[in-house]
Protein backbone atom coordinates (compact mmCIF):
# COMPACT_ATOMS: atom_id res chain seq x y z
CA UNK A 1 0.00 0.00 0.00
CA UNK A 2 0.88 3.08 -0.80
CA UNK A 3 0.11 6.95 0.43
CA UNK A 4 -1.51 9.66 -1.16
CA UNK A 5 1.91 11.77 -1.82
CA UNK A 6 3.35 8.89 -3.42
CA UNK A 7 0.60 8.77 -5.96
CA UNK A 8 0.71 12.48 -6.30
CA UNK A 9 4.10 12.74 -6.98
CA UNK A 10 4.16 9.65 -9.15
CA UNK A 11 1.32 12.00 -11.37
CA UNK A 12 3.58 14.76 -11.23
CA UNK A 13 6.40 13.03 -12.70
CA UNK A 14 3.67 11.25 -15.29
CA UNK A 15 3.04 14.56 -16.05
CA UNK A 16 6.49 15.68 -16.60
CA UNK A 17 7.07 13.05 -19.13
CA UNK A 18 8.78 10.23 -16.73
CA UNK A 19 8.55 6.75 -17.68
CA UNK A 20 7.14 4.50 -15.39
CA UNK A 21 10.90 2.83 -15.34
CA UNK A 22 12.23 6.27 -14.46
CA UNK A 23 9.92 6.82 -11.97
CA UNK A 24 10.28 2.80 -10.29
CA UNK A 25 14.15 3.57 -9.99
CA UNK A 26 13.49 6.82 -8.47
CA UNK A 27 11.01 6.40 -5.90
CA UNK A 28 12.78 2.44 -5.20
CA UNK A 29 9.77 0.45 -6.64
CA UNK A 30 9.06 -1.79 -9.05
CA UNK A 31 7.53 -0.99 -12.51
CA UNK A 32 4.56 -2.85 -12.20
CA UNK A 33 4.34 -1.12 -8.73
CA UNK A 34 4.06 1.94 -10.37
CA UNK A 35 1.99 0.67 -12.88
CA UNK A 36 -0.71 -0.50 -10.39
CA UNK A 37 -0.71 2.30 -8.05
CA UNK A 38 -1.50 4.65 -11.59
CA UNK A 39 -4.42 2.21 -12.82
CA UNK A 40 -5.79 2.39 -9.63
CA UNK A 41 -5.77 6.09 -8.69
CA UNK A 42 -6.90 6.40 -12.14
CA UNK A 43 -10.15 4.27 -11.45
CA UNK A 44 -10.67 5.80 -7.98
CA UNK A 45 -11.21 9.11 -10.31
CA UNK A 46 -13.23 7.51 -12.68
CA UNK A 47 -15.45 6.18 -9.76
CA UNK A 48 -16.10 9.46 -8.24
CA UNK A 49 -17.17 11.16 -11.81
CA UNK A 50 -20.87 10.68 -12.17
CA UNK A 51 -21.65 8.87 -15.78
CA UNK A 52 -24.50 10.58 -18.05
CA UNK A 53 -26.91 8.12 -16.69
CA UNK A 54 -25.99 9.09 -13.01
CA UNK A 55 -26.09 12.84 -13.79
CA UNK A 56 -29.84 12.08 -15.37
CA UNK A 57 -30.83 10.37 -12.32
CA UNK A 58 -29.48 13.02 -10.53
CA UNK A 59 -31.51 15.74 -12.15
CA UNK A 60 -34.88 13.71 -11.66
CA UNK A 61 -33.92 13.40 -8.07
CA UNK A 62 -33.52 16.81 -7.70
CA UNK A 63 -37.08 17.51 -9.09
CA UNK A 64 -39.26 16.79 -6.25
CA UNK A 65 -42.42 14.41 -7.41
CA UNK A 66 -45.54 16.21 -7.25
CA UNK A 67 -49.82 15.47 -8.24
CA UNK A 68 -50.68 15.49 -11.86
CA UNK A 69 -53.38 18.11 -11.50
CA UNK A 70 -55.70 16.14 -14.25
CA UNK A 71 -55.75 12.70 -12.49
CA UNK A 72 -53.35 12.87 -9.31
CA UNK A 73 -50.84 10.35 -10.52
CA UNK A 74 -46.94 11.12 -8.60
CA UNK A 75 -45.31 12.83 -11.47
CA UNK A 76 -42.07 14.66 -11.74
CA UNK A 77 -42.54 15.96 -15.49
CA UNK A 78 -46.34 17.71 -15.86
CA UNK A 79 -48.20 17.03 -17.72
CA UNK A 80 -48.35 13.16 -17.35
CA UNK A 81 -47.81 10.54 -19.82
CA UNK A 82 -51.36 9.41 -19.49
CA UNK A 83 -53.12 12.81 -19.47
CA UNK A 84 -51.21 13.85 -22.00
CA UNK A 85 -52.23 10.43 -24.42
CA UNK A 86 -55.62 11.13 -23.52
CA UNK A 87 -55.23 14.56 -24.12
CA UNK A 88 -53.89 14.30 -27.58
CA UNK A 89 -56.54 11.24 -28.08
CA UNK A 90 -54.23 8.43 -28.74
CA UNK A 91 -55.92 5.50 -28.78
CA UNK A 92 -54.52 1.87 -28.46
CA UNK A 93 -54.14 0.43 -31.36
CA UNK A 94 -56.86 -2.28 -31.80
CA UNK A 95 -55.91 -5.81 -33.31
CA UNK A 96 -56.98 -6.78 -36.75
CA UNK A 97 -59.26 -9.78 -36.23
CA UNK A 98 -59.48 -10.35 -40.06
CA UNK A 99 -55.90 -11.37 -40.77
ZN1 LIG B 1 -52.40 12.77 -15.15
Amino acid sequence: MCDQATIDQIQDLLGKNWTYRTIAVRLGMSREAVADLVASANEAKRRKKPGPVTKRLLKFQAIPPTRCPRCGAMIVASPCVACYLRLIGATRPSPNLDE
